[in-house]
């Protein structure tokens, strides 16, 4: 009666064992696109799991959606298609038979891209004749009408994508920017066309499929347009598009018995005490956090400069100073102007590197004074952190701001909760409210 059932054999293990289906596997071009849309399918209450990579094992304990985090938005073609190929083959393995190829609401690619060939290739092995391209997300001002897709107010094109350091953004038409990247029609089903519902929409995907129009962009520009085409298109093998569009995906899986009414809830470990804020992002908001934070915690602050010099051991030995029951800050943010002193003194890479290093040795030194809750600020921090932890696997929990959950690990047999922050996100307060989420 649903996909959220005990299915048998697999491949690469010999007897029957148990494992459930996942109702959706998604695959994602960056870690916090993949956090993004896991936080999203999570609020179904429903146990997400958000995997660092494609896993070296095969499918086991999966959940009711299965996200894997790629990092292959700029990397060359034929890598980010066969890193994709290989998790869209873990996925299938794991049971799943719908999938959604999730990259940027600002479409994120150069006319040699990755979001074309990717959802090609995955056409192929899935035997899919038609997917859609939806990177629409209202609610963060990205709307996409008669093909084009807007930023807030501004086309694409003229907004602050177009100087953006790796893929500039110079072209709004999703049509266009398309057509170089893949070898099949791309055609359009515009507002019109979704503002008179899912069978008008279904009408003219069908349409565009009897003339081989394998590609289409599909305008939205509000959660209701969102809605229609997630009922139109749910049955698809392969979706692709933004966070957004998957939104209404967990609700209809319901109705259609895709995902049981009794999927499990997320789990919920219980944790040791200990916490620990380690911070390596300079952006503005994680400088107003730390300052925010600063004034009532115990903080440290790191600079690249002395731990080119003398290495993190004080850093630790302050770290392991502290009393239980607080929750440390350890910080390497800094205000440009200090960045750029310290990028001055030892080239921007180094600084970078070092801070890197120590907040990662820090995580592993907190954990083994029996550190269990760790709070990590700054996308390329999170993953020097992940990476000396050793994630692989993140069980998404209670949202603490918008594309920002708590998520608990296994390290070394030990449950953690982690939190991985990109820069600009949450706000003010986000330290103390993801602390007392936590514990909420
Ligand atoms: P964000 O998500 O805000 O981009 P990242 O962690 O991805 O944050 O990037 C911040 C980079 O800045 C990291 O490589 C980090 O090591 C580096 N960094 C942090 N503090 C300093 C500092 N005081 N001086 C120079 N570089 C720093």
């Amino acid at each position: 009666f649903t996909s959220w059932k005990r299915h048998g054999q697999n491949s690469n293990r010999p007897g029957p064992r148990l494992m459930a289906a996942p109702a959706l596997g998604v695959i994602a071009d960056d870690f916090t696109g993949a956090t993004d849309i896991a936080g999203l399918l999570a609020r179904a209450g429903v146990q997400v799991s958000l995997r660092l990579g494609v896993p070296e094992h095969p499918p086991e304990d999966t959940a009711a959606f299965e996200v894997i985090a790629l990092k292959c938005r700029t990397a060359p073609v034929t890598d980010a298609v066969a890193e994709c190929r290989a998790a869209l083959a873990w996925l299938r393995d794991a049971g799943a038979e719908r999938f959604f190829w999730k990259y940027c609401s600002t479409f994120d690619s150069t006319p040699a891209g990755n979001i074309g060939p990717v959802a090609e290739a995955l056409m192929d092995d899935l035997g899919a004749g038609q997917t859609i391209y939806c990177p629409a997300f209202p609610e963060n001002g990205r709307a996409i009408f008669m093909g084009n897709l807007f930023v807030g107010q501004q086309l694409l094109s003229e907004s602050p994508m177009k100087d953006h350091p790796l893929t500039p953004m110079r072209d709004s038409n999703l049509q266009r920017l398309l057509a170089p990247q893949t070898t099949r029609p791309v055609g359009l089903a515009d507002r019109l066309t979704v503002a008179h519902g899912e069978a008008a929409l279904q009408r003219r995907l069908a349409e565009l499929r009897d003339a081989g129009t394998a590609h289409v962009v599909v305008d939205a520009v509000a959660d209701g347009d969102l809605q229609i085409i997630a009922n139109a298109c749910s049955g698809m093998p392969l979706l692709t598009g933004g966070s957004a569009v998957a939104m209404p995906l967990p609700a209809i899986y319901r109705r259609d018995g895709v995902l049981a009414v009794d999927a499990p809830p997320p789990r919920r470990p219980a944790l040791a005490s200990g916490a620990v804020i380690l911070s390596g992002s300079c952006s503005a908001m994680t400088n107003a956090q730390v300052a925010a934070y600063r004034s009532n915690a115990p903080s440290f602050r790191l600079d690249p400069v002395t731990l080119a010099e003398s290495g993190v051991a004080s850093a630790i030995d302050w770290l392991n100073g502290q009393a239980d029951g607080t929750a440390p800050l350890i910080y390497a943010t800094a205000q440009l102007d200090e960045v750029q002193h310290a990028q001055a003194t030892l080239g921007a890479e180094r600084a970078g590197q070092l801070v890197e290093a120590a907040l990662a040795e820090l995580a592993l030194a907190a954990f083994g004074s029996g550190v269990r809750r760790f709070v990590v600020a700054g996308g390329e921090t999170s993953g020097a952190v992940a990476r000396s932890l050793g994630l692989t696997r993140l069980d998404i929990g209670a949202e603490i701001a918008p594309g920002v959950p708590w998520t608990f690990a296994v390290v070394d047999g030990e449950d953690v909760a982690v939190t991985l922050k990109s820069g600009n996100f949450g706000t003010r307060d986000f330290f103390t409210i993801a602390m007392a989420r936590l514990e909420g």
